[in-house]
Order: C-alpha cells, then sequence, then structure tokens
C-alpha cells in the first residue's frame, strides 16, 4: 500500500461511509486481493501456504491460519525481511514506554496472553492513521459532536497499562497520527493509584476519554465523590468486557454518551459501538467471518463456535482468515442509526466459561452468570473470583461504603452458595482472600473471574 497522510485516511473512511453497498463490495475485493497478492509475494510463509491458490481465488478458497503457526515461522511470515522475531523480542524486553517503534517505523502489539493466544504484531503508519481516523470518526460521529469536542478543549485521554498491547498501542498511534498538538492527547496508566489518575486527569481535563471499564469505573467513584471535576462528551470503555452495570454508572455520573469498541492485537480495530449500542463491523478495513467448531460458515443471528477475521490494512504482519475463539452472533438488519455494515453480538470467548462439577458431570456457566450474582450484591465494591479445581472457589473483595471485607464476604458467601445450588453444585467450597482485588500485572486489565 502506498503511504497515505492522516487526512487522506480521514478521507478515505468517509467515503466509504457514504459508498452503495455494491461499491463496498468491491472495494473489499479489491483489498484482499491486493493484501492477499503482496503476502504471497512477500511473505514466504504464505507463498507456500497459496501454493495451490486458484488465479480468480474468493475468500473462501483462502486457507485458514493460526497464531502458533505465524509465530512458529515468524520470520518467514513477516514481509519485512529486515525483521527477525529475535530483534523484535530484545525490543519488547527492553520496552520502555509507548512512544517508541520497532525499527523507527513499526508499533509493535502483543496479546495479553490472558486469553490464551500470543502473537506479537507489527502496524506501519499506514495502518496508525488509518485507525485513528476510524476512532475520531465513530467516537465523535456527527459534525454537532466534533465541533463541541473542539469547542471544549480537543483533548484526548487514555487510560491503559504501559505496555505492548493493542489499547494502550492504539493511543500511543493517536498521539502520533491525530492532527493535534501532542499537549492535547496523553496515555494515562492504568496501574496508577486512583489518587494519583484523578488529579492527573482533573488537571488534563479530557474531552474524549478511553480506558478499559473497570479503570473508568474506579474515575467514576472519584467524580461522585467530587474529587475530581472533568466532563467529557463521550466515554469509550474498552480492552475488557463493559458490563450493563458499568455502563448505566458511567452513564449517570458523566451524562455523556458512552460506547465501546470490539478490537484485539490481530485485527486492530474490528467494530465501534453505535448510539444503539449495536457493535459495527468496520468492513471498509476488517472482514469478520462467524464459523462453527469444523470452519463452516454460521448464518445470520445464530451464535457461532469461532470468528475468522482478515485485516486488510497490515502488510507487514498480515492476517489473513485468522481464526479467534471468540463466539459472536452476526446482523444484517438495518440499524437506526444510519450505519449500513452489518453489526455483531460479542457472546465471549469460547474459554470464557467455568467447569464445576456436581459429583458426576461437569457442569458448565457463563462467566458473565458469575458477574450477574456478585453484581447483585449491594455490600460488595469490587469482587474477583478465582476458580481453582474440586468446586473451590476464592474470592478477593473490597466491600462497599468502607464496609469491613469480611462482613461482605458473609453476604456474598451466603448469595453463591444459593446460586450454587441452584444449579446443582451443592457442597463448594467457598474462601476469602487477604488481598484486594487486582489487575493483571502485566497487561494492566482486570478480569473478574480467573481459572487457576
Ligand atoms: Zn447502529
Amino acid at each position: 500500500m502506498k503511504k497515505i497522510g492522516i487526512i487522506e485516511a480521514i478521507d478515505m473512511t468517509n467515503e466509504y461511509s457514504k459508498m452503495l453497498p455494491k461499491d463496498r463490495i468491491q472495494l473489499r475485493k479489491k483489498r484482499l486481493y491486493d493484501l492477499v497478492t503482496y503476502a504471497r509475494d512477500n511473505s514466504a510463509f504464505y507463498r507456500d501456504k497459496y501454493t495451490n491458490l486458484p488465479e480468480n481465488f474468493t475468500l473462501q478458497n483462502l486457507p485458514i491460519t493460526q497464531d502458533h503457526e505465524l509465530m512458529a515461522d515468524y520470520n518467514a511470515w513477516c514481509t519485512d525481511p529486515n525483521v527477525s522475531l529475535e530483534s523484535l523480542q530484545a525490543y519488547i524486553d527492553s520496552w520502555q514506554n509507548n512512544s517508541g517503534k520497532y525499527m523507527g517505523k513499526y508499533h509493535c502489539v502483543t496479546s495479553s496472553g490472558t486469553d490464551g493466544s500470543n502473537i506479537t504484531m507489527l502496524y506501519d503508519s499506514n495502518c496508525g492513521k488509518l485507525l485513528s481516523a476510524g476512532y475520531i470518526k465513530h467516537c465523535l460521529p456527527t459534525r454537532s459532536l466534533f465541533i463541541e469536542f473542539i469547542k471544549r478543549g480537543g483533548k484526548l485521554a487514555s487510560v491503559y497499562s504501559d505496555g505492548a498491547f493493542f489499547p494502550s498501542v492504539f493511543a500511543s498511534m493517536r498521539r502520533h497520527y491525530i492532527p493535534l498538538r501532542r499537549t492535547r492527547s496523553r496515555l494515562f496508566k492504568v496501574q496508577d493509584s486512583t489518587a494519583r489518575l484523578s488529579a492527573d486527569l482533573g488537571r488534563f481535563k479530557p474531552t474524549l476519554l478511553s480506558g478499559f471499564p473497570s479503570a473508568l469505573g474506579r474515575i467514576a467513584d472519584e467524580r461522585k465523590a467530587g474529587r475530581i471535576k472533568i466532563n467529557p462528551i463521550c466515554i469509550l470503555a474498552d480492552g475488557e468486557q463493559l458490563s450493563p452495570q458499568m455502563r448505566q454508572k458511567l452513564n449517570t455520573i458523566f451524562y455523556c454518551n458512552v460506547i465501546s469498541s470490539y478490537s484485539c492485537a490481530e485485527a486492530g480495530c474490528i467494530a465501534y459501538e453505535c448510539k444503539e449500542h449495536h457493535l459495527h463491523i468496520n468492513d471498509d478495513w476488517v472482514i469478520v467471518e462467524p464459523i462453527d467448531i469444523h470452519g463452516q460458515p454460521v448464518a445470520e443471528g445464530v451464535p457461532s463456535d469461532m470468528v475468522l477475521v482478515t485485516n486488510l490494512m497490515n502488510y507487514t504482519t498480515p492476517i489473513i482468515r485468522y481464526a479467534l475463539d471468540d463466539r459472536i452472533i452476526m446482523h444484517t438488519t438495518p440499524c437506526s442509526c444510519g450505519n449500513t455494515s452489518p453489526y455483531i453480538e460479542v457472546i465471549g470467548k469460547s474459554i470464557d466459561q467455568v467447569a464445576f462439577n456436581d459429583g458426576q458431570h461437569d457442569i458448565f456457566i457463563p462467566m458473565t452468570d458469575l458477574d450477574e450474582v456478585f453484581a447483585s450484591i449491594p455490600e460488595v465494591k469490587r469482587y474477583q473470583i478465582l476458580i481453582y479445581p474440586n468446586n473451590h472457589i476464592a474470592l478477593r473483595l473490597s466491600g462497599a461504603k468502607g464496609m469491613d471485607k469480611t462482613l461482605a464476604f458473609f453476604k456474598a458467601e451466603k448469595v453463591l452458595r444459593n446460586y450454587l445450588k441452584s444449579i446443582g453444585i451443592s457442597t463448594p467450597a467457598i474462601t476469602l482472600e487477604k488481598e484486594d482485588p487486582q489487575a493483571d500485572p502485566i497487561s494492566g486489565k482486570y478480569k473478574t473471574v480467573i481459572t487457576m
């Protein structure tokens, strides 16, 4: 792909949104053809993979790829012959902050590893500009919102970990490519204490605020208590699951538009939420295919077992029909927001379920069910559930309104025991951990349920 500027990237994003469906299909076909041709010509991995590919190939002719085969053959997969996994690993090991680029030209992104995947991606400046253009387009979808954003200072704040993970590196890309002075775009570290985070954000006064929902929840508590006064016009809560309870909390306390997105290291921003809370696929640059366990397509409206993604903008580490563990439901019915791209429901990852045993059978329940059980206990402010073998559940708790965690545990233990009994697990061991709930020390992401 020839080198593009940020204005060109914004124009490309805007033009696509105005195209007729038939023209969009043609453009995606061309982009896929260009990517596959480039990958075959410049990546030994894809040259081998596509040996028997017909000349007029379709998407379905392309074989499925998986993270382990790409990482096992990294130097052959990457299309830049100067890249080596060894030097890349050395760069990641000496990671200082999000401002640098590998070899002076690539933003480096690794998957968090908390979801079982393990891959390192390289994004060039074209990707950075296209992703940044999409961010502005979807967070500020109307002209009036954009004008309001500029009027109120046009400041972008991102609250993520300081590491090589997609949300934080993406925030760093925005600092590089969105045409605002760098002082108007800042990355705040999620690992900082709530007091420090609040003080820093209070001084900065962001107009657009992005971050992990768990971190935004902490900031919302400070806002409610009157210890911080910020009034963003839009909040993008992503990187972790945005629960209905957290959305309601952010909405009520900040009284602004709260949206989410669906993204990953491999495909970048796959979808953004509209005002109807539908996650519309960014199908100008990402192809999404829901599949079943046998790799066959799944019809719209039906939950998939996995999903294949193709990232049409990344020519350095090409992702073509790459399998993700996520389970989705595709929808193509019209949405009243006016965005004609399909939208998806992300049900979760196929690994996002917890196994218990009733003495004879395994009983699987979605992690989100446990989240709901705890959200119904007012004595508990924050919670984290560690699932050990043999139906042993250890709880990390912090009590609401200064309540002692032991008292919060008495209530939580009773409610949880009743719930487990209702699904056939009558003798679980439920214990209280000494430490408070905590984020993953490396990714900064907060998971409410952790299988040990
Ligand atoms: Zn919509």
